[in-house]
């Protein structure tokens, strides 16, 4: 057997993702189906151009970037819940689009057909579809009807120190000066429409890790396609000409991860984040024994999007 084969071995076979008559609700839904499994992704994102992980109101027309004190430097924050939020929606554009390759129609009759109406992100999921299975949801109103995400994400902050990696008033760069019309299309521009933005600049880095539990292959190759696809359509604030990222998979390994983003900022601290994963110097939890895929090893299932997406199709 490959790596490749002992890997996927170990995940969740695809009939947990299909929907099923459920007590409770009048028509078919995915509750995920806990196997006690899970895969860790761990990697690193780099900015390519000018981020803006922001979170809370910026006085006037200024909006500052999250930042915290850790490890004894004062690094720009990237919080979960903005990662998740990007994530879910680039995984739901990537499932239409398999969808429409798979149906050759438009993804409403695809959604209709298998799970009784389109999904809409945030108000309408469906909490049948795969996208569903994966991040979960609820459905309010008359029967409410939920499902637990089974993607677990953890908030990450820069490598470097926001003197570096922050423009901010009194760097050198200062703050960037914007124009809310590109984003905002119902103010005219006026003076009251320009603003003054802190940003993250080009080169910072962030490392991150995501597990998911109850994994099949299609949700770990989905998700390393959506994280490929979320890199160029941009994280943070005016993500349309800003937040694009480029990201280095360094591990995908069944089981828990024995380390967590405070390890790898320690280590990359050190010069050494790299080193620890090309030497395999990092250990994940497995009752059954871990498997762990490291650099070119992971690339094989990258290709299996097309041929799990397919099958799963079938199996609708
Ligand atoms: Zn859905």
């Amino acid at each position: 057997m490959s790596i490749i084969d002992d890997f996927t071995a170990q995940l969740a076979p695809r009939e947990v993702l299909l929907p099923r008559p459920d007590t409770g609700s009048k028509r078919p839904i995915t509750r995920p189906v806990f196997t006690r499994q899970a895969v860790t992704i761990v990697g690193v994102k780099t900015a390519v151009n000018r981020f803006l992980p922001v979170s809370h109101e910026g006085e006037g027309n200024e909006s500052y970037v999250d930042k915290l004190y850790l490890l004894g430097k004062r690094r720009a924050e990237f919080i979960s819940r903005k990662l998740k939020g990007i994530e879910r929606r680039v995984h739901m554009s990537l499932f239409r689009e398999l969808a429409e390759l798979v149906n050759h129609s438009e993804w409403p009759a695809f959604f209709k057909g298998y799970f009784g109406r389109e999904c809409i992100i945030p108000n309408h999921l469906c909490i049948a579809c795969w996208n569903c299975s994966l991040f979960g949801g609820l459905e309010t109103g008359k029967d409410p009807v939920g499902a637990f995400s089974r993607v677990r994400y953890f908030d990450t902050y820069s490598v470097e120190d926001i003197s570096e990696c922050i423009a901010m008033e009194g760097s050198e760069e200062g703050m960037g000066i914007g124009n809310q019309v590109y984003e905002d299309l119902k103010e005219g521009r006026t003076a009251a429409t320009y603003h003054l933005y802190e940003y993250v600049k080009a080169g910072t880095t962030f490392p991150f890790l995501v597990i998911i539990e109850s994994p099949t292959v299609l949700d770990v190759a989905g998700y390393l396609a959506t994280i490929r696809r979320a890199d160029g359509h941009g994280y943070g604030k005016y993500s349309a000409n800003h937040g694009k990222f480029s990201t280095t998979i360094l591990a995908v390994a069944t089981g828990y991860p024995r380390f967590s983003v405070l390890d790898m900022l320690t280590w990359a601290g050190e010069g050494a984040l790299a080193r620890r994963f090309d030497e395999r110097q990092v250990r994940f939890d497995s009752l059954r024994g871990s498997v762990a895929l490291f650099g070119g090893e992971i690339e094989p299932l990258e290709g299996m999007l097309r041929p799990e997406f397919d099958a799963y199709a079938q199996a609708l």
